[in-house]
């Protein structure tokens, strides 16, 4: 039974909370007159991108309960050791509790230890490596710390699609380069490159940084060593910084090899490696992000880091600390899970592309990452030319409803100058199960046949 005095106290909560409630209704109201007034008006740095890819085609996938080939992804759990890493490094107290601001010491260890093999030279974990909330984080704080109102940057097309708001958020003007398609067929993403001229007309005195993601989402292009040197040649004549996107470094396929731009000859001294653990480890929604680079890099995006979200994680870092020192200890070997997951993704990189043909779609075959681009032109689709939605925006909104399979536009990572490139083109991700890959498969070839018939009748 409760006391009186108890039920008393809990009559006054409820008198107040009625209370609050009115003036709540009543704030609402004048938050709208003052927000007409226009002291509540958003920073310009906050208006102008209030339309996310990612949320309007994710919202969509989930509405229309189409398979899900849109967003980058893998529908499958990460390594068992990392899981069980995960489980047991709960157990302990300390690692359910803040840890170093700019990553957790085992684990800036490992990816110091990791990273000095893969450079070819040793790095400081701790003043070499930052680790923040995903590989979007750690693209922020090295565009926040260092770019100024007017400073330029340098975007290679397709870029992954947050570089242009955090550009923008900085102050920056972007300046965009694309790869372009070469030759007649252009159906392998080295096929499309930098054209070294049109690079070098990009950069000016303003330049501070560039951006290139190798490998590349969503072309799933490799940049060559002599790609690579032309982008080093020019940021050492222009004293420019270059952010390397680098997310997908473990998936890359037969007989290729990635490049890394901080081991050409004078790039580690204005070179940042973005990496990310969820790529890594198959494991997106851990959002983990490190940053790699030289120290007088480095310390100020730890800076940022610092003042924005203090530290990342404990438990995740540490549980990524030890899958990555396992993995570190088998790197090239036949169990290295870097290894297993290439060889098993490259597989269903061949299905996918023999699925697309079947259904008339042309793909454009990766030399790396989980995503397959493919030309629609053949199949002629028409829409409505009342909407003024780029072709590819139309095509998959259409194919997610009508088709059930969800895929996305990839002209949303190129500047609208240069959406023309693929505007007839979609993205797949193929990093699904197989259950997944074999369903979608079903979908596309039904309609492979329905096109036939068309053709036909
Ligand atoms: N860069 C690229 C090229 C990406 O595709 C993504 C998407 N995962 C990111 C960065 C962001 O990675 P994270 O999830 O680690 O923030
Ligand atoms: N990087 C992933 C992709 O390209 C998704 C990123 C996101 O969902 N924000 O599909």
């Amino acid at each position: 039974m409760l006391s009186s005095r108890l039920c008393r106290r809990l009559q006054r909560v409820v008198q107040w909370r009625s209370v609050g409630c009115v003036s709540t209704r009543r704030v609402h109201c004048s938050t709208q007159l003052r927000m007409a007034s226009g002291k509540l008006q958003p920073a310009k740095r906050a208006t102008g991108h209030g339309k996310n890819l990612w949320v309007e085609f994710v919202a969509l996938a989930m509405e229309t309960k189409a398979i899900n080939l849109g967003q980058g992804m893998p529908d499958f759990g990460p390594p068992q050791h990392l899981i069980d890493a995960l489980c047991d490094c709960s157990q302990e107290a300390k690692n359910n509790q803040y840890t170093r601001s700019q990553g957790h010491v085992r684990l800036v260890t490992a990816l110091a230890n990791m990273y000095s093999r893969l450079m070819g030279r040793q790095l400081n974990p701790m003043t070499d490596v930052v680790v923040s909330m995903g590989a979007y984080s750690i693209l922020s704080h090295a565009i926040n710390a260092f770019l100024e109102e007017g400073d330029e940057i340098i975007l290679v097309e397709p870029f992954f699609d947050c570089y242009q708001p955090m550009a923008k958020i900085a102050g920056a003007k972007t300046v965009f380069v694309p790869l372009r398609p070469q030759g007649q067929y252009a159906g392998h993403s080295k096929d499309w490159v930098l054209d070294p001229g049109e690079l070098e007309a990009a950069f000016s005195p303003k330049t501070k940084m560039i951006i290139v993601n190798n490998p590349n989402n969503p072309l799933g292009k490799l940049f060559t060593t002599e790609e690579l040197t032309v982008v080093a040649e020019l940021c050492k004549r222009y004293d420019v910084i270059c952010l390397m996107d680098e997310v997908y470094e473990w998936l890359t396929y037969s007989g290729t090899k990635h490049v890394r731009m901080a081991t050409l000859p004078g790039m580690w001294e204005r070179t940042i490696t973005v990496g990310s653990a969820g790529k890594t480890f198959s494991a997106t929604g851990w959002k983990m992000g490190w940053g790699i680079g030289p120290e007088h890099l480095v310390k100020h995006m730890q800076t940022m880091h610092a003042n924005t979200g203090y530290c990342y994680p404990t438990l995740l870092q540490e549980a990524v600390a030890r899958a990555l020192e396992v993995e570190t200890a088998r790197l090239g070997q036949p169990d290295c899970y870097f290894t297993q997951l290439a060889v098993d993704t490259e597989r269903k990189r061949d299905e996918i592309a023999e699925v697309l043909r079947e259904v008339g779609l042309e793909p454009i075959i990766p030399d790396s990452g989980y995503f397959m681009m493919a030309d629609t032109t053949p199949l002629g689709i028409k829409f409505d030319s009342g909407n003024d939605e780029p072709y590819d925006f139309q095509f998959t909104k259409w194919m997610t409803r009508e088709k059930g399979v969800a895929t996305i536009p990839p002209s949303a990572f190129f500047s609208p100058a240069n959406k023309h490139l693929v505007e007839k083109f979609v993205r797949f991700c193929f990093i699904k199960d197989d259950a997944t890959l074999q369903a979608a498969y079903a979908k596309l070839r039904e309609w492979a046949k329905e096109l036939k018939s068309e053709k036909k009748t």
